[in-house]
C-alpha cells in the first residue's frame, strides 16, 4: 500500500479524503492553485441537502470522522416556495431540510472548516502551487467546465433568518433563483441554465422582485457567482488517478447541490485507498444512481416553462399534504423509478454529449444551453435602478468575483 498520497485540490472534496488518509496514518500532501481553501468563493452562502439519503448528512460526516462542528451551519426545516406566478407555500419538515454554510476563506466558513480539519489529522496542504496532476493520486479540483451559472449578490440586511426557492423560467431561465438570510447577511442568487448575454440584468431582476416582496432594507456589499459542470464519466479512475467532486463530475444535473456528492467521494476515495472499499464500485452504488436521476430530471425540467414549474410547485404542495411532509416530494424526486429509469437512453442521446476531456477520460457531459427568445425581455425600471446602485458600489471598492468571462 503507498504510504504517500498526493490530492490535487483544497476544496471540500480533496479535504475531506485527506482528512480520512492523513488520520490512518498516511503522507498526505495537497496541492492547491488558489491562495486559500474557500477562494474559489467569496462568503456566499449554500445548502447542504438532507434528502438524498434516510440518514441525517451531518451525522453521516461523524461516522467518517469529519467534524461539522468545525465551520458554522443554520438548520432550516421550511422554505417560501415561491411558484412562477408569485404565489408563497411553505413545504416544512419535521426534521432538517438542508443546513446552510458560507462558503470563503472566513474562519467559520465550511472551506476553512474542512481545512482544519485536515491539517490537525496531519495533513499538509501546499497552497499557491501549480502541480501536475499525473503526480497525484486523488484529483479534487472542481468544475472545469460550465454547463449552467449562478450570480448572487450579497448585502446588509435587518430581516430575520429566511430562505426563499423561487422557481421562475424568466428571472432564473430553464432553473431557479434564491433568497438566504443568515444574521444580518443576505444573498439573493439567480442561477442560470441557459447562457445569456448580460447575466446582471437577470440578477438585477432577480432582486427586484425579492425587493418588492420581502421587508429587506437590503444595503449591497458585493457580487458573487460560479459555475458548475455536470457529466458523466464512463470511469471515475482514469490511469491510476481517483477522480471526486465535480472534478469527476459528481454534480447534481438538477439543483446544483454538489457540496454532499465532493464530501461523500471524498471519503469513498481515501477509504477505497485504504483498501475498505473499491471506489469505482461504491461511487457507481451511492452516488451514479442520484445523478443519472438528476439529469433525467434535468432533461424534463428543460422541456418546461413556468406552467409546468407551477405544476411541480402544485405537485409538491399536494404531497406535503398527504405525506404530511415536504421533505417526502424531494426525497421522491431523487428516487429512479422505473418510469425515470426508461428515459435514460433517451436523456443520454439528447441532452449529453460525449466528448473527449484533455487528460483522456471520455465523458458524457451537458453543455451550456443556448438562449431562448423568450429570454430577452425589456428590464423593469426598479431592476435598471437596481443595477446602477450596483455600479455605484462597485465604484466604491466593492468586489465582484464573477463574470461572464469566468464561464
Ligand atoms: C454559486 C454556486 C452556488 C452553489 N450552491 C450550492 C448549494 O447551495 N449546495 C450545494 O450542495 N452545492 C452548491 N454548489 C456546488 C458546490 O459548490 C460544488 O459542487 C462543490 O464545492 C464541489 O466540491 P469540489 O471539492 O469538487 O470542488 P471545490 O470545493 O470547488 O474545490 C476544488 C478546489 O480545487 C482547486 N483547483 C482547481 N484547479 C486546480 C489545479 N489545477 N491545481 C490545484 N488546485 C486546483 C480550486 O481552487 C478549489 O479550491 C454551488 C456552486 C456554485 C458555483
Amino acid at each position: 500500500m503507498k504510504e504517500r498520497i498526493d490530492i490535487l485540490g483544497a476544496g471540500l472534496s480533496g479535504l475531506a479524503a485527506a482528512t480520512i488518509l492523513a488520520k490512518a496514518g498516511k503522507e498526505v500532501h495537497v496541492h492547491e492553485i488558489r491562495k486559500d481553501s474557500g477562494a474559489r468563493f467569496d462568503g456566499d452562502f449554500q445548502g447542504i441537502e438532507n434528502w438524498t439519503s434516510e440518514t441525517d448528512f451531518f451525522e453521516e460526516m461523524k461516522t467518517w470522522g469529519l467534524e461539522p462542528e468545525e465551520f458554522k451551519s443554520n438548520a432550516f426545516d421550511i422554505i417560501d416556495l415561491i411558484h412562477p406566478d408569485d404565489v408563497i407555500t411553505n413545504p416544512v419538515t419535521s426534521g432538517t431540510a438542508f443546513r446552510v454554510v458560507e462558503r470563503g476563506t472566513d474562519e467559520h466558513c465550511i472551506d476553512q472548516g474542512f481545512k482544519r480539519m485536515a491539517i490537525s489529522a496531519g495533513a499538509k496542504i501546499h497552497y499557491e502551487v501549480k502541480v501536475n496532476p499525473n503526480d497525484c493520486d486523488i484529483v479534487a479540483a472542481g468544475p472545469k467546465d460550465s454547463s449552467a451559472i449562478a450570480f448572487g449578490e450579497i448585502f446588509h440586511t435587518d430581516h430575520p433568518n429566511h430562505v426563499a426557492f423561487q422557481l421562475n423560467d424568466k428571472l432564473a431561465p430553464g432553473a431557479y433563483s434564491y433568497l438566504i438570510i443568515i444574521d444580518g447577511i443576505g444573498l439573493i442568487c439567480t442561477c442560470l441554465w441557459r447562457k445569456q448575454k448580460k447575466s446582471g440584468r437577470y440578477l438585477n431582476e432577480t432582486i427586484a422582485w425579492y425587493e418588492s416582496n420581502y421587508e429587506l432594507n437590503r444595503i449591497p456589499i458585493k457580487r458573487v457567482g460560479g459555475k458548475g459542470d455536470f457529466s458523466l464519466p464512463e470511469k471515475y479512475i482514469h490511469e491510476n488517478k481517483i477522480y471526486v467532486g465535480e472534478a469527476g463530475g459528481l454534480q447534481d444535473f438538477m439543483w446544483g447541490f454538489g457540496m454532499r456528492y465532493a464530501i461523500t467521494s471524498g471519503v469513498l476515495a481515501a477509504q477505497s485507498i485504504l483498501d475498505q472499499c473499491d471506489y469505482e464500485v461504491e461511487v457507481r452504488k451511492k452516488l451514479v444512481p442520484l445523478i443519472k436521476t438528476s439529469a433525467i430530471n434535468r432533461f424534463l425540467m428543460n422541456r418546461i416553462g413556468d406552467r409546468g414549474f407551477k405544476l411541480v410547485a402544485r405537485y409538491w404542495m399536494r404531497d406535503q399534504k398527504k405525506n404530511g411532509d415536504g421533505l417526502n416530494f424531494m426525497k421522491w424526486v431523487y428516487q429512479p423509478g422505473f418510469l425515470r429509469k426508461s428515459l435514460w437512453p433517451l436523456v443520454k442521446l439528447s441532452m449529453l454529449r460525449k466528448k473527449k476531456l484533455k487528460d483522456g477520460r471520455l465523458v458524457y457531459r451537458m453543455p451550456f444551453r443556448k438562449p431562448l427568445k423568450r429570454d430577452l425581455w425589456d428590464p423593469s425600471q426598479k431592476a435598471n435602478y437596481i443595477g446602477e446602485q450596483w455600479n455605484e458600489v462597485r465604484k466604491g471598492g466593492a468586489s465582484l468575483s464573477f463574470s461572464e468571462s469566468d464561464s
